[in-house]
């Protein structure tokens, strides 16, 4: 089969006699119809140091897909059936360890990733736990299947505390940043105050703004402005309710401190490049403040997945964030325009790309 491969750190080659993988017992084999590249593919297939300890190669990469289910292990529940259309959670977790043991298996300590650690989905094929598919509903276009993995990272961290009819900071608008914004929209947000210091981002905020007539509920904010904080803080009259913080840049992680009001609420995505945050006025900005500080990691399991499919069918609207889709074969081309943030998400098709 065709299939995208990690064969050396930051090496990444198309394969075509790849060995289609047979599922074992407890697992099903889904026939990839669509997938999407994420950011992690990219700090992948560059080699970035700071996945070393994740990944060994060789490796099939992609954690993002819809597909339908192509071939049943033994001991799949009966809920599951040849044909059906479907994405994955690709967090395979451990079920033993003490978050998992919670239940709260999107913190297990011993996740190993699909397309990461373990064969994923730029491939013709690929294997998941059974217990980790998720049904889709017909419905839904396969691009919109594909991007489900970080629309999810986007709704478990928009509603890791209540939006509506509140204001709400968004530091940070990449792909996730975007579909944050989307989902608080959605939610009944009712000031949503984005801040960016790339002039691209902002102008792409500006574009979905406008497309969604959201003018009077968004305000744009440059955050390469030495005061940005300042000007939050004044038209909000005190601060955010609410602030997500998906940039990781660690002048985000202390404005997002300082914007957001008194015990109000700040949602922690976006990883910082160096291991170590400094964060301004911990006593002040913080503690005498009675903040709270969330860590989003994946989606909860399956408590995201349901969210999201409501959305969905509720009307919540993300196809525009895909801006390419192309074949498999064309991989190396829409990583490196995803890389050079040409594009919102690309996604790819084994069978080739739609008419
Ligand atoms: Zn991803
Ligand atoms: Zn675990």
């Amino acid at each position: 089969m065709k299939a995208v491969e990690l064969y050396a750190p930051g090496k990444v080659r198309l394969r075509d006699d790849a060995a289609i993988p047979e599922p074992a017992s407890g697992e099903v084999r889904i026939k990839v119809l669509a997938a999407g590249i994420c950011g992690t593919d990219v700090h992948i297939c560059s080699g970035d140091p700071s996945m070393s300890d994740l990944i060994a190669p060789p490796v099939i990469l992609g954690h993002e897909f819809c597909g339908h289910i192509d071939s049943l292990g033994d001991a799949v529940s009966q809920e599951i059936a040849v044909g059906d259309y479907v994405s994955a959670e690709m967090h395979e977790v451990c079920y033993d360890c003490p978050a998992c043991k919670h239940k709260q298996f999107h913190a297990c300590a011993k996740t190993k990733i699909r397309g990461v650690s373990l064969p994923g989905a730029f491939a013709d094929y690929v294997i998941v736990s059974a217990s980790n598919v998720v049904k889709l509903p017909a419905e839904l276009p396969p691009k919109v299947g594909a991007i489900l993995d970080p629309l999810g990272n986007a709704v478990h961290t928009a509603l890791k505390v209540p939006v509506e009819g509140r204001k709400v900071g968004v530091i940070g608008f990449g792909p996730i940043g975007a579909m944050c914004a989307e989902v608080v929209s959605f939610a009944g947000a009712e000031k949503i105050f984005i801040l960016d210091v790339s002039d691209n981002a902002l102008g792409r905020a500006r574009e979905w703004a406008e497309r969604r007539q959201l003018h009077d509920r968004v305000v744009l904010m440059d955050a390469k402005e030495a005061d940005v904080v300042e000007q939050v803080i004044a038209m909000t009259g005190g601060g955010t309710d609410v602030t997500l913080e998906i940039s990781g840049n660690p002048i985000g992680i202390n404005n997002a401190l300082q914007m957001t009001r008194a015990a109000g609420d700040v949602v922690n995505l976006g990883l910082p490049k160096a291991d170590q945050v400094c964060l301004d006025g911990f006593g002040k900005n913080f503690i005498f403040r009675g903040l709270t500080m969330h860590a989003v990691i994946g989606r909860e399991m399956f408590k995201t997945w349901d969210r999201m499919l409501e959305l969905l069918r509720a009307g919540l609207d993300v196809g525009h964030f895909v801006t390419a889709e192309i074949a498999l074969e064309d991989f190396s081309k829409g990583l490196d325009r995803f890389s050079k943030g040409l594009e919102g998400k690309v996604v790819m098709y084994p069978g080739g790309a739609p008419a």
